[in-house]
């Protein structure tokens, strides 16, 4: 089905992006980017260069402006996955929907003149710190504590999980700065590289991104400038997190949405080149059933995930409805991507078919930006108006 949201901004920008991933996401950079565990620097740099970063970052501060219009963001996102980047989609998400809107919605003036410029151009990369070893889905559980002190904060605790830890010059942390678990005893928090006692820990091993790092960081008694809360005032950290998850949420849906093009793109190409019994295995009645599943489910994911996005740019797109997008999403994606390994028989299990690596890669859409079992959660409290 023909999709009508873009225009000829994004459709010229398309082509910035195409041009980008041909010269940067080749087959040798994705297996060293594999190997070394993270995207290297200059590759973030040129991204941020080609303005493939900083769209939401304000115009005026170096970037395109684009804080509530995701649409250029969804066309970075495609373009990296179709062409078996998922690493690469990871982190430039990571950089524009998880650490630049906090700063760009919540930042004091300061805040946003001293950090905004350099991550539009990827000069500073940031990442978003709010799982705990002990504590994800409830955050209340949080133990990172920040104590008020002369001039600043005293940061101590530990993080996990964290996408981009390793890289991140910059790191927009939850911490409790009051004595309780009420919403208001929570802030966010900017960490610096390089600030004494903060340790950006072990890359941890995954599933699927490889070329994504992904880490644990710890906190031992750093003080923090009062210059780096975010906002400038204690005590709001619940309600920004609260208000940017929508934001989170929807990023994983277009994820999952542009996978499964992906994926139906690529099964089309290699089933139609594969022969078995004597003919391309498309031809098998079997294929050609399962591709059109997959051909309208992806259809019924682009409607929706289409709707989304425009509700998003009017600023109407509600929790409630942004946790349906990221579980529904993510779970026709889990399911289109197994049909599609299967269908590529054998090959479907080696890495260097990006069937394969999209595939490990989807699994963690089901867990992060808030489980499934945390958007039903989130869906049934408004389906059922119970608790
Ligand atoms: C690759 C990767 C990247 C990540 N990146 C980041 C990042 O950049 N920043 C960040 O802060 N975090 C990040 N996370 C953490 C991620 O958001 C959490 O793992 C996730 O929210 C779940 O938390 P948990 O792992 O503590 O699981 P738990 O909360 O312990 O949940 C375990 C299981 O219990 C279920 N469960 C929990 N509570 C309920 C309930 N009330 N009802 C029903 N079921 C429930 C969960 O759904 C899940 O199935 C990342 C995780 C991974 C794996």
């Amino acid at each position: 089905m023909e999709r009508d949201i873009y225009d000829e901004d994004q459709d010229a920008f398309r082509d910035v992006v195409k041009e980008f991933v041909a010269r940067y996401a080749t087959n040798e950079k994705r297996e060293q980017w594999d190997a070394d565990g993270e995207i290297d620097r200059p590759t973030m740099l040129a991204a941020g260069e080609a303005g493939l970063i900083g769209l939401s970052v304000p115009e005026e501060l170096g970037g395109a402006g684009m804080l509530q219009d995701y649409r250029f963001r969804a066309v970075v996102t495609e373009e990296t996955i179709r062409a078996g980047a998922g690493s690469l989609a990871g982190a430039l998400g990571i950089q524009d929907d998880l650490a630049v809107p906090y700063l760009a919605h919540f930042g004091t003036p300061e805040q946003q003149q001293k950090w905004l410029p350099r991550m539009a151009t990827g000069e500073v990369l940031g990442a978003l710190a709010m799982t705990e070893p002990g504590a994800g889905s409830d955050l209340r559980g949080a133990r990172t504590t920040a104590k008020k002190v002369d001039g600043g904060y005293l940061v101590n605790g530990a993080k996990t999980f964290i996408s981009s830890g390793k890289t991140a010059d910059l790191v927009v942390t939850f911490v409790k700065t009051g004595e309780g678990d009420k919403a208001n005893d929570f802030s966010l928090i900017l960490l610096e590289n390089g600030m004494a006692g903060f340790d950006h820990g072990k890359k941890l091993n995954k599933m699927g991104f490889h070329g994504h790092d992904t880490a644990e960081l710890s906190f031992d008694d750093v003080f923090v400038p009062d210059e780096n809360l975010i906002g400038g005032e204690a005590g709001h950290g619940f309600v920004q997190l609260m208000r940017n998850l929508p934001l989170e949420r929807l990023s994983v849906g277009v994820a999952a949405a542009a996978a499964s093009q992906a994926a139906l793109e690529w099964t089309l190409e290699y089933t139609t080149s594969r022969e078995a019994f004597g003919q391309p295995i498309v031809d098998f009645q079997n294929t050609r059933f399962r591709l059109a599943d997959v051909a309208t489910t992806v259809d019924v994911l682009w409607a929706y995930i289409d709707r989304a996005m425009l509700l998003y740019k009017e600023a109407r797109l509600t929790p409630e409805e942004a946790a349906k997008v990221k579980f529904w999403s993510t779970e026709r994606e889990w399911e289109i991507l197994d049909t599609c390994v299967q269908l590529h028989g054998g090959y479907g299990y080696i890495t260097e078919y990006p069937i394969a690596r999209a595939f490990l890669d989807a699994r963690v859409h089901r867990i992060y930006a808030g489980t499934n079992e945390i958007m039903r959660e989130i869906v049934a409290r408004q389906v059922t108006g119970r608790r």
